[in-house]
């Protein structure tokens, strides 16, 4: 399948899909004048944020500004189009190589530059990939926090702000965060910090009590069908499976349709692994954790949602019988009808917290046949469970 090698865009606002009523809201600050020093872009992983932090930003710098929309054509929005404006930096995580022993985000500022510019929805795992980090976790280290300074201390070259895109301030370490905290409390003139994260919990409370939160959600299928067609084509059977299977999440949609793992793929992984759990074959069991852990981690955490899918309509189908709308394919059905009986009030939550820490491990880097074992070995117990309560 050929893949495009850019979207067709340049991420302006026309470019961000949805979360209309977000954009406007920051459209119309930038044409009030009430642009907020800080703010953090917050939404879950594949979705639009960091898209919406380069619209904005750009939108703010454009010398040409439009009613709703940068003009794309100015000199500042031609530097956007390469993401090589003066006055727009990026911090983000890095990790140690042989090559940087103590790096900081400038060092990988050509791989940052060209991986956006392809898919501004990249996540953390995939951006690991790129940087050469296999298995290993990155931080926002505490050296940044001087390239930072310096950088705000330079004079804006050409824009009248200078922005600072944080993507992930959730990987900065403490030192760092203390730095970049003293920096909102007496912030530089005509600066302005947009943090891009996902998971504000894991951003100190000092700092997340001195942005303004902007909040996007998650794509809805109809969006994400969309994005998807401009990037992978418009006549790609794969899409609607994909968008299915994704929940939302760009990066899971676009690794299915680059691994071309296939929906059916998913579906007979889950169906053996839940026999083989019901039936307590362990040494089966680990022979299919081998050839199963060598998936990508996007495919891993993509298995994982779809088995929560499967879990959670088996669950209501137990409790409701059939006729309720649930959207299960005819092989899926045919499977939860037999199998849903064995999913009720004494395991279902308990089932769902595996396939939940199995993401939240491989998403961190797990060694993904060591989470998916452990996974499958407590599956083996929970199906056991009777529905009786305290038998
Ligand atoms: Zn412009």
């Amino acid at each position: 399948m050929e893949v495009l090698n850019r979207f067709p865009q340049n991420m302006l606002f026309k470019d961000v899909i949805g979360n209309e009523l977000v954009k406007a809201r920051l459209i119309d600050s930038v044409k009030g004048n009430r642009i907020s020093h800080a703010q953090l872009f917050l939404g879950p992983e594949g979705s639009t944020k960091l898209a919406a932090a380069l619209a904005y930003a750009r939108f703010v710098a454009c010398t040409d500004r439009g009613e709703m929309d940068s003009c794309g054509k100015c000199p500042s929005c031609k530097k956007y189009n390469q993401l090589i404006h003066p006055d727009l930096h990026f911090v983000y995580p890095v990790v140690k190589t042989k090559k940087f022993a103590n790096p900081v985000s400038d060092d990988f500022i050509k791989e940052w530059r060209s991986s956006i510019l392809e898919n501004p929805y990249i996540n953390l795992s995939e951006w690991y990939d790129i940087i050469g980090a296999e298995n290993i976790q990155g931080s926002i280290y505490a050296q940044e926090s001087q390239a930072i300074i310096r950088k705000l201390n330079l004079k804006t070259f050409e824009a009248e702000y200078k922005v600072m895109i944080i993507w992930m301030p959730e990987k900065m370490n403490v030192t760092a965060a203390n730095k970049l905290l003293k920096l909102l409390e007496e912030p530089p003139a005509k600066t302005l910090f947009i943090l891009v994260a996902e998971d504000d919990e894991a951003i100190i409370s000092t700092i997340r009590s001195r942005v303004q939160l902007v909040k996007f959600t998650k794509f809805s299928e109809t969006d994400l069908s969309q994005l998807l067609r401009l990037k992978f084509g418009n006549e790609n059977s794969e899409i609607e499976t994909a968008v299915k299977l994704a929940s939302g999440n760009y990066s899971i949609a676009s690794a299915i349709l680059k691994g071309n793992l296939s929906s059916n793929e998913y579906f007979e992984n889950f169906a053996t692994l839940m026999r083989l759990c019901y039936t307590r074959k362990v040494p089966e069991t680990v022979a299919w954790v081998d050839t199963f852990s060598a998936m990508g981690r996007e495919q891993l955490k993509g298995f994982f949602e779809y088995a929560l899918r499967i879990i959670r309509d088996s669950f209501i189908l137990n409790r409701a019988g059939s006729g309720v709308p649930i959207s299960l394919t005819t092989s899926e059905m045919n499977f939860a009808s037999k199998f849903s009986p064995f999913i009720h009030e004494v395991n279902i939550q308990g089932i769902n917290k595996e396939f939940q820490t199995a993401y939240f491990h491989i998403e961190r880097n797990g060694y993904s046949k060591i989470v998916l074992l452990d996974m499958a070995l407590n599956l083996m117990k929970l199906l056991k469970l009777t529905n009786v309560p305290a038998e």
